[in-house]
């Protein structure tokens, strides 16, 4: 689950170089909100995915399996764009991590209550986690980042070693799981569906998936590098409580709500609107600048 309750995830995935070099990125297209929230559901699923892995394989997990769905998701998203501009990748990954930190800074704005108790990191600590994995396996390209308030000096110490971590946890899941070849797999195990939207804003979200599949990309993917025990769904749906996004065993499928991807909409209009700090952070300006309007 991607806010609180519900959730419970793990780190490991495919080799994304051998998944990636299958078939191009999902198409990015549009302005900065419609990135930012393509690549926090990109991140959203490949987290929910890890969940589905730890489940359908019994995958032993050390640590808090939240967390090492968050490091599943961002080390795929990293390996998936490994052949990508860095003007591409380095705004992709960092609109996910802008998401978590957007996330925290709203939360204190509202004054709502920290849940210290949940078996989730804090938001602000999600997005550290993501922005040190970043670091790690881009340390040459954000050399500048260490030593700023959102990479401190102490912990950027730890990033290449943390990444290399988690890399070899993907690499070890493929090796052990995965089909070295796509062409021995029949695809199709991973399905996506997508209940009627209700009309004004789910609509709109619906029209915007349709024009980035995001999801069946990723969806082929799964489906042509893993066999899984039983058929597997990704449903899009309104949802009548928090927006949010969950794997659920039961039923062997991953839950997105259309309001969770307007809330990403939402939040990149108001990252945009309050980008000061990100701007003070020369690296982060020269590859976040146009996007968020730094002057
Ligand atoms: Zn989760």
């Amino acid at each position: 689950m991607r806010h609180s309750f519900l959730c419970a995830v793990l780190v490991l995935f495919m080799s994304f170089s051998s998944l990636a070099d299958d078939q191009a990125s999902p198409v990015l297209k549009g302005g900065w909100e419609h990135n930012f929230m393509l690549a926090n559901l990109e991140f959203t699923l490949l987290h929910e995915f890890g969940h589905l892995l730890i489940e359908e394989f019994k995958l032993p997990v050390l640590g808090m399996e939240e967390d090492a769905a968050d490091r599943l998701a961002i080390i795929v998203m990293m390996r998936s764009r490994q052949h990508d501009s860095a003007e591409q990748v380095i705004p992709w990954l960092f609109s996910v991590a802008g998401g978590w930190y957007t996330e925290w800074e709203l939360k204190g704005k509202a004054q709502e209550q920290v849940d210290y108790w949940d078996n989730h990191n804090l938001e602000i600590q999600r997005f550290h986690n993501i922005v040190c994995l970043v670091f790690g396996g881009n340390a040459d390209l954000l050399e500048d980042l260490m030593d700023t308030e959102i990479l401190p000096f102490e912990r950027a110490m730890t990033c290449e070693y943390e990444y290399k971590q988690a890399l070899h946890a993907v690499n070890w899941l493929q090796n052990n799981y995965g089909h070295k070849s796509a062409a021995k797999l029949k695809t199709g195990g991973v399905k996506v569906v997508y209940e009627k939207p209700h009309e004004g804003q789910n609509k709109m979200i619906f029209d915007l998936l349709q024009a980035s599949p995001v999801a069946e990309t990723w969806a082929k993917r799964l489906s042509s590098r893993f066999k899984f025990p039983r058929p597997i769904r990704i449903e899009f749906e309104n949802c009548a409580s928090a927006p949010d996004a969950y794997w659920h065993a039961p039923t062997a499928s991953v839950t997105i709500c259309y309001e969770l991807l307007s809330h990403f909409l939402q939040m990149a209009e108001y990252r945009r609107q309050h980008s000061a700090r990100a701007c003070g952070i020369p690296v982060l300006r020269k590859y976040m600048g146009d996007r968020l309007n730094c002057t």
